[in-house]
């Protein structure tokens, strides 16, 4: 890695609501050169997982998974929040720190036998990311990897997912 990628992921007090330390991309996404570096460390762990296809969940894990995927030359797939995809969709709810939210892929989007990576900016308490594996594994794929730009470390979110390989280009 040339760029220290750390430099461009801001700390923000107390965004969406207070206690919360959110962690912002956008000075990384409007500089270049740290974003292809960001892209192209990404794309390096999802070439060793072995990938067909890339899926992400919206819209932040889009930011990445769409170009590392047209970089490796492979399909892309997103994951959405119920309503968003006009076709016929596996769905899945899962729990928030307060409520539940749905998270939908069309049901056609990847093939039993595939091999899928997954890829989102952050791992946080995990919650995300396994709902996202079950969609994928619903279809009949394999999971063979996930990928992060960044993980928070402190939340163990990494324990949701015993035998998936993951890779963090940043951890906290
Ligand atoms: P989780 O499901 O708890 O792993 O949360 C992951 C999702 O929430 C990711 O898609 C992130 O976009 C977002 N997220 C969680 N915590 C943060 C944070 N501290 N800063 C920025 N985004 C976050």
């Amino acid at each position: 890695m040339n760029l220290d990628l750390r430099t461009f992921i801001h700390d923000v007090k107390d965004y969406p609501k207070p206690g919360i330390l959110f962690k912002d991309i956008t000075p990384l996404l409007r500089n270049g050169p740290a974003f292809s570096e960001c892209i192209e460390v990404l794309a390096t762990a999802v070439k060793a997982f072995g990938a067909d296809q890339i899926a992400a969940p919206e819209s932040r894990g889009f930011l990445f998974g769409a170009p590392v995927a047209a970089r490796l030359g492979i399909g892309f797939v997103p994951i959405r929040k119920k309503g968003k995809l006009p076709r016929k969709v596996r769905s899945i709810t899962y729990a928030l720190e307060y409520g539940t939210d749905t998270l939908t892929m069309h049901e056609d989007a990847v093939e039993p036998g595939q091999r899928v990576v997954l890829l989102d900016d952050v791992l946080a308490t995990g919650g995300t990311m396994a709902a996202c594996v079950a969609l994928v594994r619903e279809s009949g794929a394999e999971v063979t990897g996930i990928g992060f730009l960044m993980e928070l470390a402190f939340l163990h979110g990494r324990s949701k997912f015993d035998g998936i390989p993951i890779y963090s280009a940043v951890t906290y």
